[in-house]
């Protein structure tokens, strides 16, 4: 298997990325940012933003966009609160109906700033599969309506299809104001913005030890007011006592080669949506743009205890079952190559949202979770992060998912034992049956277990 740099079709085509230096020796600093995906890039650059002074580093143990955010479908919500209808339950209406409008306004800022990131904006369609998943669609309308959110509309099966053409499809459901984009290109675009600003960047550059006010690198150290990790499923490595809060999974991903001109005719697709289908463990797929066909899964995967390493980095299991799901879904396609396949974490939470906190005398401020829907959220994440390192005041500091903490998962080996449980239990109710008493328990409490 190749590594994912060569294996992963954002990383492999990255165009016109210079590395940069690793850190040697000591540098002081006023905040360190620990991690280069976006979580760590953004709240780089806010915080150069709210404090043109600072010195600000960034520390990223291989080189940026390597973990999550250059590995991701690409596919960006206008939402940041996994589903609104979770965010009632979780939240409340009063919040949900907040964080409904913090996400559009982030998505449009973001595509301001986002030119050249291949971003497209052009809406979700969350599809049909079975009479259940219709219900849902109509209940969807029935949130967005609740929350003040216009644009959601329901199709019908001919409706969908003229979409995007699979026998599969009965119904579906046009999620406005989202898009698709090339995570990769987005991360280039912030670090050369918090460069230009003067933020110093540090790849292959290993966070050993954190302390209060210094962390210690494989070459060097850097002593620092304050220190963001933001380092989303390999947060526990540097900071175990937070594994209560969140358990890394993996999410895998297959990318084809450009479809022909016979295949584009026969597939439509001809507004490029983002589609996510309303399974449990769903297919989301996309365009590139240069028409591939992006083609992912949520099965994700735990590997105990909490593993997060390169080894994980391919799946021939999910390889499989990824191209027979492709082949049920678009049998008139032919024989379609996927000569790009990988693998990323996420971090997941009870609530599927992330979570925010402080460690050490608050100085140490991490931000995590985001589950498989982080594209928009890092973003409004990083202008947290940058203000509660900075002590600065901001309406984002009073919202929930920054003050309270999610449900907490059970250690090891308990853990292990139950994510197997609850993925059976899923893909028993994805195959038809009914939500069993494990599932019952874990919806009255809230609690999730989805990428
Ligand atoms: C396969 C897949 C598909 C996804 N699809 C979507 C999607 O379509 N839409 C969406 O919105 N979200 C999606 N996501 C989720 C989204 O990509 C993430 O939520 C987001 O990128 C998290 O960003 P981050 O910066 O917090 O974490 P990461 O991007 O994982 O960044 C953390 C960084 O920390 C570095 N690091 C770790 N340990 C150390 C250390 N000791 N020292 C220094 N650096 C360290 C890592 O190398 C890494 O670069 C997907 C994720 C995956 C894996």
């Amino acid at each position: 298997m190749l590594p994912v740099e060569q294996s992963c079709y954002w990383l492999a085509t990255r165009q016109n990325y210079t590395p940069a230096a690793s850190l040697s020796g000591q540098v002081d600093a006023d905040y360190v940012i620990v991690g280069g995906g976006f979580t760590g890039l953004w709240t780089a650059l806010f915080l150069k933003q709210l404090e043109p002074q600072a010195h600000v580093v960034v520390v990223e143990s291989s080189v940026s966009g390597y973990g999550a955010s250059g590995r991701n479908a690409g596919i960006i919500s206008s939402s940041i609160d996994h589903s609104h209808a979770l965010a009632i339950t979780h939240f409340g209406k009063p919040e949900a109906e907040r964080l409904a409008k913090i996400g559009l306004q982030n998505i449009s800022e973001l595509e301001n700033f986002a030119d050249n990131c291949d971003f497209e904006r052009t809406g979700q369609l969350q599809v049909a599969l079975k009479p259940a998943h219709l219900d849902y669609c109509h209940h969807n309308v029935e949130v967005a309506e609740q929350l003040n959110i216009a644009g959601y509309r329901v199709l019908g099966q001919d409706e969908m299809q003229a979409e995007v053409n699979s026998p599969l499809y009965i119904g579906g459901l046009f999620v406005p104001g989202g898009g698709v984009l090339n995570p990769i290109k987005l991360v280039d675009k912030i670090v050369s913005s918090m460069s230009s600003l003067g933020v110093q960047l540090y790849e292959k550059t290993r966070v050993l030890k954190i302390e209060d006010g210094r962390i210690t690198c494989e070459n060097g150290s850097i002593n620092a007011r304050k220190i963001v990790m933001a380092t989303d499923a390999y947060t526990h490595h540097l900071l175990p006592q937070l594994l209560w809060r969140f358990i890394p999974l993996y999410d895998y991903i297959l990318v084809s080669d450009p479809l022909s001109a016979e295949q584009k005719d026969a597939i439509r697709w001809h507004h490029r949506q983002g589609l996510v289908d309303l399974r449990t463990f769903f297919n989301y797929y996309r365009l590139t743009s240069d028409d591939r066909i992006l083609w992912g899964t949520s099965e994700a995967v735990y590997y105990p205890p909490n593993k997060v390493d390169a080894s994980c980095d391919h799946s021939e299991h999910h390889y499989t079952t990824l191209r027979e799901s492709f082949k049920k879904h678009f049998p008139h396609l032919g024989n379609v190559d996927f000569p790009y396949g990988w693998g990323g974490p996420i971090a997941s939470t009870t609530r599927l949202t992330p979570f925010f906190g402080k460690l050490m005398n608050d100085n140490v401020i991490y931000g995590l979770g985001y589950t498989g829907h982080g594209i928009g959220t890092t973003r409004v994440a990083g202008k947290i992060l940058a203000h509660m390192a900075a002590s600065k005041d901001s309406d984002l500091l009073s919202l929930k998912m920054v003050t309270d903490k999610p449900f907490p998962y059970p250690p090891e080996p308990i853990r292990g034992m139950s994510v197997n449980a609850v993925t059976h239990s899923l893909q028993k109710v994805d195959a038809g049956e009914n939500p069993n008493i494990l599932l019952k328990m874990l919806d009255m409490m809230g609690i999730g277990f989805s990428s």
